[in-house]
């Protein structure tokens, strides 16, 4: 099939800051887009070919928007997945595949799923409800401390807590959740995979994760991670033995814990482009983004290696302020070597919103972790 400059369709579910990034590469091909999202001022509004405002998770709405187009993708996991089922049904190529998506929505699947395959991971149990697990806590069959997690519609570690007495559970939603044992890491690794339908497979680097004490959300990402290279080998066969198993195609983003005793268990896995694989645009051959649609196209796929280090630091606005966005210092920042700050086009911050990432890329990773640091103390996300 022709894509390029031609009447080709690729349609995107959601339309938030990973497509607005995916859709520089479809620029630069000159491939048509159709996006659905259900805000009006969703990041992906200014690159499409087509927006079109709807519910992600009504089933009328996603069918109907995959009709109109060649090739369906996502970037984001809360989407209409009896949709897509029907839709690949039709024959439509819906990448990833819904198969692969339903596995990963909940995660006491994908727990059942690592745990099928022999691919290393917290030991967990998985519960019907919050009342199975205090019951099970209260007979001794579940030890604190453990962290609990809610199976669907966690988002950036908003379900999930570390339990370490009963009473931590209390304000907790009575769903379906499952307790994992606590793991002692040093580290928090990621692997992107790439695969294309004609199985052709790449991972990028292993990259190091740095979370903010109290938002759990990642505030440096480093590539490559500065891990023995024995341990980073580990990582990416791994990351590239779960991508099979999936049967994956396009980006899966693998996460890891590197265990005190240097084992490594996979945390959870996001099938789309990822945070932890925006420092690509700048320090690598090919991005995660340019790689994701070569895959779903089933393009040969880009060379993953990197030209240079490189540090993400995520631009979440700051605490006690809400409303208009201002980045202040701004200008600042653009006056260092090898910084590039990308803006998501939100127009309104508040605490802890992800409203734009900066790449620093230098030849020397240690002087790249210090001017991010740097960069991480002077710009701010405020109202
Ligand atoms: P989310 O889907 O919200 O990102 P994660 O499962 O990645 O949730 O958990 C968020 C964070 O909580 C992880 O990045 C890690 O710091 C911590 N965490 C998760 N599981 C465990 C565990 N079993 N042991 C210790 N810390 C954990």
């Amino acid at each position: 099939m022709n894509y390029f400059s031609s009447d080709f369709k690729l349609g995107i579910l959601g339309g938030g800051q990973l497509g607005k990034m995916l859709l520089f590469d479809t620029r630069k091909f000159d491939i048509q887009t159709y996006v659905l999202d259900p805000s009006d001022e969703a990041p992906c509004k200014i690159a499409c070919n087509q927006f079109f405002k709807g519910d992600l998770m009504d089933f009328e709405t996603v069918y109907n928007f995959g009709k109109l187009v060649d090739v369906l993708t996502f970037e984001i996991e809360l989407v209409n997945l009896d949709a897509l089922v029907k839709l690949e049904d039709e024959g439509l190529k819906v990448y990833p595949s819904p198969k692969t998506l339903k596995l990963i929505q909940n995660k006491g699947i994908q727990k059942d799923f690592y745990r099928h395959h022999a691919i290393p991971t917290a030991n967990y149990q998985r519960f019907s409800d919050l009342k199975s697990l205090v019951v099970s806590i209260l007979d001794s069959k579940t030890k604190v401390p453990f962290v609990w997690k809610c199976t669907e519609f966690g988002y950036d570690g908003n379900g999930v807590k570390v339990i370490r007495q009963i009473s931590d559970l209390d304000n907790l939603a009575n769903v379906e959740c499952i307790a994992e044992e606590m793991v002692p890491f040093k580290n928090e690794l990621a692997v992107i995979v790439c695969r294309n339908p004609s199985g052709e497979i790449k991972t990028y680097p292993v990259v190091e994760m740095e979370f903010h004490p109290e938002a759990n959300q990642v505030e440096y990402v480093i590539c490559p991670a500065r891990i023995e290279d024995t341990v980073a080998k580990r990582a990416r066969a791994i990351a590239l033995h779960v991508s099979e198993k999936f049967n994956h195609v396009g980006l899966l983003a693998v996460e890891m814990f590197q265990t005190d005793d240097d084992e490594i268990l996979v945390n959870e896995v996001a099938p789309r482009p990822h945070n932890s694989g925006h420092y690509s645009i700048e320090a690598s051959y090919t991005s995660q983004f340019e790689n994701h649609l070569r895959a779903i196209l089933d393009l040969p796929l880009g060379n993953t290696d990197s030209k240079v280090a490189g540090i993400m630091v995520n631009l979440v606005g700051a605490e006690g302020f809400t409303g208009n966005v201002v980045y202040e210092n701004i200008e600042k920042i653009l006056s260092w070597n090898g910084v590039t700050p990308h803006i998501y086009g939100k127009k309104q911050t508040r605490p802890f919103r992800k409203m734009g990432h900066v790449t620093i890329v230098n030849e020397d990773i240690n002087e790249a972790r210090r001017i991010a640091e740097e960069v991480k103390n002077t710009i701010r996300v405020i109202s």
